[in-house]
């Protein structure tokens, strides 16, 4: 590894952030100086569906001496609702693989039109186009069909549209129809990658389930510490790993658009003795 840390102790990590290869407000180079400047030294880009933002992310990782893991979020419909996995070290070494993170662009592309539909029905009339141009080359999400809303004045803010709207539950709501969690996870292990169920204390279905699914799936690791989890949920999950053999980790979930801004990359972290275990993983020297 080229920037590595002398020992895991003194490494400051951000494993979980977006960039505008997907919904994050900041371009791959920009996140990298910004956790710099934040002091964090291991990196993992996590957009969702895409691999887009890694090139660049590299680049400014050498420049900049951070360290960046090539990660991934994959959406999924479980039996439980939405489900999203995380990816790290996914590096797909055969084009099968690659192609089939590349065809989950469609999966998002003709969700995001389904929501449209969805609001043209409610008398909420959103073109699509508007909705590209906030997506940019990114992978469009419900954040650009929210932020084309405001745009057009058909609501306030961001949060209202999710609230009225777009938000699992409401009027304009579309599942996602790509993949299972399973599916996910095997999808991380053929590129090579370690899959994560991201941030376990949101969900709304039986999470028991879920996570009994996972484990049968193959599942390697849980994101424990996130900012919106209890005390109580770290420590539940964490537990969980623990009885269960997996991994451990943590992230802010940074997209740029988060009132803490730029401070919120860095500021969540995984205590050391499980940070050694992910960074064994990931294949660098934990010292
Ligand atoms: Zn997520
Ligand atoms: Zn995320």
């Amino acid at each position: 590894m080229k920037h590595a840390p002398h020992t895991i102790g003194d490494v400051l990590t951000e494993l979980h952030c977006h960039t505008t290869a997907s919904d994050g407000v900041f371009s791959p180079s920009e996140v990298v100086r910004h956790a710099r400047a934040r002091g964090v030294t291991l990196l993992a880009i996590t957009d969702h569906d895409t691999l887009a933002g890694h090139a660049e992310a590299f680049e400014a990782g050498q420049h900049w001496g951070v360290c960046v893991v090539p990660g991934i979020e994959i959406s999924t419909l479980s039996s439980q609702g939405e489900v999203h996995v995380l990816g790290y070290n996914v590096r797909p070494s055969d084009e099968a693989v690659r192609h089939r993170i590349a065809a989950l662009r469609d999966v998002r592309e003709h969700r995001a039109r389904c929501i449209l539909e969805k609001l043209a029905a409610l008398g909420v009339h959103v073109p699509f186009e508007a909705v590209q141009a906030q997506a940019g080359d990114g992978m469009i999400g419900r954040p650009h069909v929210a932020r084309a809303m405001v745009q057009l004045g058909l609501v306030p803010d961001v949060q209202t549209a999710f609230d009225r709207y777009l938000a699992e539950g409401k009027p304009a709501f579309v599942p996602h129809e790509g993949l299972t969690p399973a599916d996910a996870v095997h999808l991380i292990h053929a590129a090579n990658g370690i899959a994560v169920l991201a941030h376990p204390g949101l969900y709304q279905g039986n999470i028991e389930v879920l996570l009994n699914e996972l484990l049968i799936a193959g599942l390697d690791g849980v994101e424990a510490y996130y900012p919106l989890h209890t005390p109580e949920q770290v420590q539940r999950f964490t537990a969980f790993a623990q009885q269960h053999g997996l991994l451990v980790t943590g992230g802010s979930d940074f997209h740029g658009s988060e009132p803490q801004g730029v401070s919120l990359l860095g500021s969540v972290q995984v205590p050391e003795t499980m940070l050694r275990a992910l960074a064994t993983r990931l294949g660098f020297d934990a010292g």
